[in-house]
């Protein structure tokens, strides 16, 4: 779950699972091991158990924006009324057009047209009664809260997303790291949102 969004604390590389036969699953920075500049003082390089860290991660992550309503922005494609209003009065001006050019000037002809062209006005005044919505893109309330989708996610990908999304970074020291900070994140005695193991 947290490959990508874990980071060794000694040497800021990022993480990855080791499994083995006789083990559980676990996360543990290798880095000094491929022999990479940047990692040759990682010694002794973080380990821990993958269903350990990753249950500290998700229960930290639940604490800070479990609670936290997810919006979504979507396209509302509005009522389309002023879209109706504009084709009618385009009918209706082509009616008018064809009524002065002469085309209804026959008795049965010129009363089709006068109630056509009557029916098209009533429709309109009735649309201009009717409460316009443009198209626009809207932000609403899904309804459901962090927590919800966590619970909801299918696999751990789904959760390692989300952790993505809210830019979540967690950073692994050993436990005899006798200095502990996180690059890029200024350490003080308010805590933040920095959570440091
Ligand atoms: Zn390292």
């Amino acid at each position: 779950m947290l490959t990508e969004v874990a980071l060794c604390g000694q040497c800021h590389n990022r993480l990855y699972t080791q499994t083995s036969a006789d083990a559980p699953p676990r996360y543990v920075c290798t880095a000094r091991n491929k022999g990479w500049f940047s990692a040759k003082n990682c010694r002794p390089a973080p380990l821990i158990h993958a269903h350990i860290f990753d249950a500290y991660v998700a229960e930290w992550f639940l604490q800070q924006f479990g609670d936290g309503m997810i919006f979504e922005t979507i396209y509302d494609a509005g009522n389309g009324v002023a879209e109706r209003m504009a084709e009618l009065r385009a009918s209706r001006e082509r009616l008018r057009a064809d009524r002065e050019a002469g085309l209804y000037d026959e008795p049965d002809d010129a009363a089709w047209f006068r109630e056509r062209y009557a029916a098209m006005g009533q429709e309109l005044a009735k649309l201009g009664l009717e409460p316009h919505r443009a198209p626009d893109m809207v932000r609403r309330a899904t309804g459901e809260t962090v927590l919800d989708r966590w619970d909801k996610a299918l696999d751990v990908q789904a959760r390692k997303e989300m952790l993505m999304d809210f830019g979540v970074r967690v950073t692994l020291f050993p436990s005899a790291a006798p200095v502990r900070w996180v690059a890029g994140v200024v350490h003080g005695p308010a805590p933040g949102l920095a959570g440091v193991m």
